[in-house]
């Protein structure tokens, strides 16, 4: 396999405590009391809950080994900001946990690894508070724990839609599809493509808005149809997709114009990072106003339905009945 990062420098390797004091302490706040006690510590303002959410991250499971480890920094982060935005939680810390097999710990790789992880947490207004760093024979693998801030009992779950809500999904879907299909093909491909596979941005501005809008929402990570079956399995209901209405960028439209049969790749492909959301109807105006002041698209894709299942009205207005597939691990 080929190692993007195998250039060694002519510096040693460091060991664990100089690969913490070197490239994560900058990163550290207060709260992880210089990385230098057992245990990080912190209170949130009164009146507010704490969202944790847990993602971790695999080499050749979630991406491959010769990615940038700048990208793999940016994305471990980014993933589990995801979560908390679809919870509606402001992101604060997180915790690091890291297993490097030997030929990683090598100061190319921890460097790009450590300015794409500051990256991170500068675009999403985070600090790191501590973590754990092994040493292993298996593959790299990174385990991010995220805390957010929501205000006392406004976590959005998945478990509050209503049939007759309406649903929602942010930005454009199937991007970073394309991407990893791209990739596994061994084509070049457009950028945009790439670059949302490899580099995804969490809508954390938007979670936060959305606990006085939304009854229940999910993060688009295992593809649109499995996360909002989430959404239906969690509140005993179903959803009617109208294909239509799928918001898409311009270059997926012109894939699709090409190929209609990469269809399946929009609907269920993962890492997509958008937040899918149930409203109730009386809120289209809000949710017309919060796009516009976020510059966000937020488009209605469907409604909530008695179920169970999910239905789609297909672009030639017949209605199919859809499995919920999207990535499964097991
Ligand atoms: P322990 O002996 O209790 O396991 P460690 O020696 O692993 O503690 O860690 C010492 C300090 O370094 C702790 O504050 C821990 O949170 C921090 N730390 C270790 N690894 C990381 C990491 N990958 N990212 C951030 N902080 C880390
Ligand atoms: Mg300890």
């Amino acid at each position: 396999m080929c190692m993007a990062h195998s250039t060694k420098s002519s510096v040693p390797d460091p060991t664990e405590f100089e690969i913490i004091e070197r490239y994560f302490m900058p990163l550290a706040s207060a709260e992880g009391l210089g990385l230098k006690d057992d245990a990080a510590c912190f209170r949130p303002p009164s009146g507010q809950d704490v969202i944790v959410t847990k993602d971790m991250l695999v080499a050749e499971r979630h991406f491959f080994a010769d990615d940038k480890p700048e990208d793999i920094a940016f994305k471990a982060l980014s993933v589990n900001v995801s979560d908390l935005a679809a919870k509606g939680a402001v992101p604060q810390h997180y915790l690091l946990g890291l297993s490097l097999p030997k030929q990683y710990a090598e100061h190319g790789w921890l460097e790009g690894f450590a300015r794409g992880l500051g990256d991170a947490q500068k675009t999403y207004n985070m600090t790191l508070v501590g973590g754990d760093t092994v040493s292993v024979d298996g593959p790299v693998c990174i385990s991010i724990t995220a805390f957010g801030y929501v205000s006392e009992d406004t976590m959005v779950k998945r478990s509050g839609a209503s049939v007759g809500d309406d649903i929602y999904v942010s930005g454009t879907l199937g991007d970073a599809a394309f991407g990893l299909r791209a990739i596994q093909a061994g084509q070049g491909q457009r950028a945009r493509f790439l670059r949302q596979y490899h580099r995804p941005l969490a809508r954390a501005g938007l979670g936060n808005r959305l606990t006085s809008i939304a009854t229940a929402a999910a993060d688009v990570s295992d593809g649109l149809l499995a996360d909002l079956n989430h959404i239906c399995s969690a509140s005993s209901v179903g959803a009617r997709l109208y294909q239509a209405k799928i918001p898409l960028s311009d270059d997926a439209k012109n894939e699709l114009a090409k190929d209609t049969s990469l269809w399946p790749l929009i609907l269920s492909g993962g890492d997509d990072y958008e937040i899918v959301f149930t409203a109730r109807s009386k809120c289209t105006d809000a949710v017309a106003k919060l796009s516009q002041e976020l510059g966000l698209q937020l488009t209605k894709i469907g409604v909530v339905t008695p179920g169970p299942g999910l239905e789609l009205v297909d672009c030639t207005d017949k209605l199919v009945q859809v499995a919920a597939t999207g990535f499964k691990h097991f």
